[in-house]
């Protein structure tokens, strides 16, 4: 595996992969590395001849400094279990390499409605700043193929339709979310995780689980998410920011369930002060 950490130097060799027709699958990540980020760098090997992986702790799209002082570095590790995937290509810059320094930037999006929604709401920034390094990422490496978690769903939707709106040549695929053996999705920010607190973290997809359930046996929206806010606040350790009912086609809130193929339940608070996320698709 080539590793990179100058975009002067990845550009010219990236330049030449594809003057030998050689189609680049990317896969943009903060590193700490696990198993779902391997599986979208393998969903790459199968597709791309060339897979490139960039690991980078993007400050813009933290709305909480201490989130992005505490965000896990591994990057020995990552190198070790990027090459083990197979991956080609890790891009690894130092902040100066995409920021200038001091760290200044006029460059804003507006994304209308969808900033004031689940992530939006509450990470007030988060998707700007992703916008803007997704963006960043995708004129330096130029992939035909850029992979992403279906765990960040929100996130998945906006990336698509900056895709669209910008008139990117890149196909976008959606991998779905790797798991622990309780239920927990695999994240980076799981390793900030207290032993103590770790039988409570399966508690989101557990409830997305039953709450899927509740919809499907007939009961309505709001009482599942009555349901949803009571399971919470019977816990100490938990706190919920929102679990919500999406139109996946959109991001738009659903109050019922019209078109269950386009359906998604997403949730989102606090274990302690861990943030996790979490969603699963209706059908
Ligand atoms: P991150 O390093 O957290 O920014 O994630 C980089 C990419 O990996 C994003 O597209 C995430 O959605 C994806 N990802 C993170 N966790 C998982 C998981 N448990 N399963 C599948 N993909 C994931």
């Amino acid at each position: 595996m080539k590793v990179f950490t100058l975009k002067s130097e990845l550009r010219p060799f990236l330049q030449k992969a594809r003057s030998q027709d050689r189609k680049i699958g990317f896969i943009p990540t903060m590193g700490a590395i696990h198993k779902g980020h391997l599986a979208l760098v393998h969903a790459s090997r199968k597709e791309a001849a060339l897979t490139v992986a960039s690991i980078f702790v993007n400050r813009p799209q933290f709305n909480n400094r201490e989130d992005f002082l505490e965000y896990p570095k591994t990057l020995q590790e990552d190198l070790h279990l990027l090459k083990k995937e197979g991956c080609d290509v890790a891009y690894t810059p130092p902040e100066e390499d995409l920021y200038d320094h001091p760290l200044e930037k006029i460059t804003d999006f507006k994304f209308g409605e969808f900033e004031s929604r689940l992530e939006g709401k509450y990470r007030p920034g988060h998707f700007n700043g992703v916008a803007l390094i997704v963006t960043k990422l995708f004129n330096i490496i130029q992939p035909d193929y850029a992979y992403f978690g279906q765990k960040d769903l929100q996130q998945f939707f906006l990336i698509k339709q900056l895709i669209c709106d910008l008139s990117y040549n890149i196909q976008i695929r959606s991998i779905p979310t790797i798991r622990e053996n309780d239920g927990l999705a695999l994240s980076s920010r799981n390793l900030r995780i207290p032993k103590e607190d770790r039988p409570y973290a399966n508690t989101f997809y557990t409830t997305l689980v039953a709450a899927r359930e509740m919809l499907a046996d007939g009961k309505s929206v709001p009482e599942v998410k009555t349901f949803v806010g009571d399971l919470f606040s019977d816990n100490s350790r938990l706190t919920l920011e929102y679990f919500e009912v999406v139109d996946t086609r959109n991001f738009s809130i659903v109050r019922k369930i019209n078109n269950p193929s386009v359906t998604a339940l997403c949730i989102a608070g606090y274990l302690n002060n861990i943030r996790l996320i979490d969603n699963v698709l209706y059908n």
